[in-house]
C-alpha cells in the first residue's frame, strides 16, 4: 500500500499509526484531526500530507498548511478527493460513523478503531471493507484463521475501578476513572472500560466482524491475553500480546510481518493469570449483554446515550453509575426501534439525545 488517509491522527490510535507508517514508508495523503493543532503541525511537518482536515473553523490560522479543510463536511471532502485505496479511521465517537460510510461508499478500505461506527450502523456496513484496530478482534482473527469455531472470547481489563470497594464506586470522579490499570488510550474509551461499555460495543464488533452470537468476555486483569477461540474439537486457544496497538494497527493495514512490532511475551514474568465472570453489579451495563447481541439494531441508542452520559459525568451532573442508569433508561424507552436506512440511524441518533436531554431539566 502507497499511502493512506488517517482520520483522527493526533489521537492515542493516530500517533500509533504514524509510527508504523513511517516504519513501512506509507505516505499520509492526508491527515485528519480536533483541536491539537501543534502536535497537528508536527505532524504536518514530518509527513507532508497534500490535504488536512480540523474540526473548527477558528483553528484555521494555527495550522500551518495551505490546504485545510474544515468540520464534518471536511472529512467527507478528504474522503472523496483522495486517492489512497485505505482510510485508517481513528476518530472517537459518533464522529466518526459518518466518514466510515463515506469511505466505503468512495470504494476504500477502512482500516477501522472507530468501533462505534460498527456498534450504531453494523447493519448497514460490508465488513468486506472493514479491517479492526482492535486487539481483541485482532487476536481473534488471529487465532480462528478461517477453522471452524465454537464460541469466541474476548477479555477485559475490568478497567479503572476494578479494585475499588462496590459501595465506593457510585462516588468514583472523573478523573479516578480515568486511571485505567494496563493501558494509555484517549479518555472516551477509558471511561467506557471503566464501565465495561467498551467491551459491550467489542461484542458487537465481534458479532459483526465474525458473523455470530457465541461471544463472551471474562475479566483477565493482566491484560496479556486479548482473545480466546474455542474450536468445534473442543480444543481452546489463547492469543497472548503485550499492552501496544501498534500490532493490530500493522495487520490492519494490511502489512506483511515479518519481523517483531512488540517485544515477544515472557512467560515466566506473567505470574499466575486469572479469568473472572464480569459482574453486573459491579458493571450494571452487561445485564443487557445478551439482549444487545439478539437486537443490535439497538446499538445506536447505547452508543448516543453512552456519549450523553459521559458528558454528564465529566461535568458532574450523574454519578459513575449514573452512567449506566442513563443508558439502560433509553435502551428501554427506545426499544422499538427499527431503523432501516443509515438515515434512520441518525434520526434515532438525535431523538435519544434529546430525550436525554429532556430528561435532565
Ligand atoms: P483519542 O481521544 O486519543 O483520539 C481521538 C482523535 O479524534 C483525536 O485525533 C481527535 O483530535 C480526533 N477528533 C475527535 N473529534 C473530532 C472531530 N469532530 N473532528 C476531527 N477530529 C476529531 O481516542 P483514541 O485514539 O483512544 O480512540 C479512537 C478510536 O479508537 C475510538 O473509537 C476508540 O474506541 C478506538 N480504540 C482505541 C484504542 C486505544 O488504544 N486508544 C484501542 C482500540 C480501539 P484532537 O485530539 O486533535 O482534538
Amino acid at each position: 500500500m502507497e499511502s493512506i488517509v488517517l482520520l483522527g491522527s493526533t489521537g492515542s490510535i493516530g500517533v500509533n499509526t504514524l509510527e508504523i507508517a513511517k516504519r513501512y514508508n506509507i505516505k499520509i495523503e492526508a491527515l485528519v484531526a480536533g483541536r491539537n493543532i501543534e502536535l497537528l503541525n508536527a505532524q504536518i511537518a514530518k509527513f507532508n500530507p497534500k490535504m488536512v482536515a480540523i474540526s473548527h473553523l477558528e483553528d484555521k490560522d494555527k495550522v500551518a498548511h495551505n490546504n485545510v479543510f474544515i468540520g464534518n463536511e471536511g472529512i467527507e471532502e478528504i474522503i472523496k478527493r483522495s486517492k489512497s485505496k485505505m482510510v485508517v479511521n481513528a476518530l472517537v465517537g459518533y464522529a466518526g460513523v459518518r466518514p466510515t460510510m463515506m469511505a466505503i461508499e468512495c470504494d476504500k478500505q477502512i482500516a477501522l478503531a472507530n468501533k462505534e461506527s460498527l456498534v450504531v450502523a453494523g447493519e448497514f456496513i460490508d465488513m468486506s471493507k472493514i479491517s479492526p484496530i482492535d486487539s481483541e478482534h485482532f487476536g481473534l482473527w488471529y487465532l480462528q484463521n478461517q477453522r471452524a469455531f465454537s464460541k469466541l472470547y474476548i477479555t477485559a481489563s475490568g478497567g479503572a475501578l476494578r479494585e475499588w470497594k462496590l459501595e465506593d464506586m457510585k462516588n468514583a470522579s472523573f478523573a479516578e476513572a480515568l486511571k485505567h490499570p494496563n493501558w494509555s488510550m484517549g479518555n472516551k474509551i477509558t471511561i467506557d472500560s471503566a464501565t465495561m461499555t467498551n467491551k459491550l460495543f467489542e461484542m458487537l464488533e465481534a458479532k459483526w466482524l465474525f458473523n455470530t452470537n457465541n461471544i463472551d468476555a471474562v475479566i483477565e486483569k493482566k491484560s496479556i491475553i486479548h482473545a480466546l477461540v474455542e474450536f468445534v474439537d473442543g480444543s481452546t486457544t489463547a492469543h497472548f500480546a503485550g499492552v501496544d496497538m501498534k500490532l493490530p494497527i500493522a495487520f490492519a493495514l494490511g502489512l506483511e510481518i515479518n519481523e517483531p512490532i512488540l517485544k515477544p511475551v515472557d512467560l515466566l514474568s506473567i505470574g499466575e493469570l486469572e479469568f473472572k465472570k464480569i459482574e453486573e453489579n459491579r458493571y450494571p451495563i452487561w445485564a443487557i449483554k445478551e439482549d444487545i447481541l439478539l437486537n443490535p439494531h439497538r446499538g445506536v441508542v447505547i452508543n448516543a446515550s453512552n456519549e450523553e452520559a459521559i458528558w454528564a459525568f465529566e461535568q458532574n451532573r450523574c454519578d459513575f453509575f449514573g452512567m449506566s442508569d442513563i443508558v439502560l433508561d433509553a435502551y428501554k424507552r427506545f426499544e422499538d426501534i427499527k431503523p432501516t436506512s443509515f438515515e434512520d440511524i441518525i434520526k434515532i441518533d438525535r431523538e435519544v439525545r434529546a430525550y436525554i436531554a429532556k430528561g435532565e431539566k
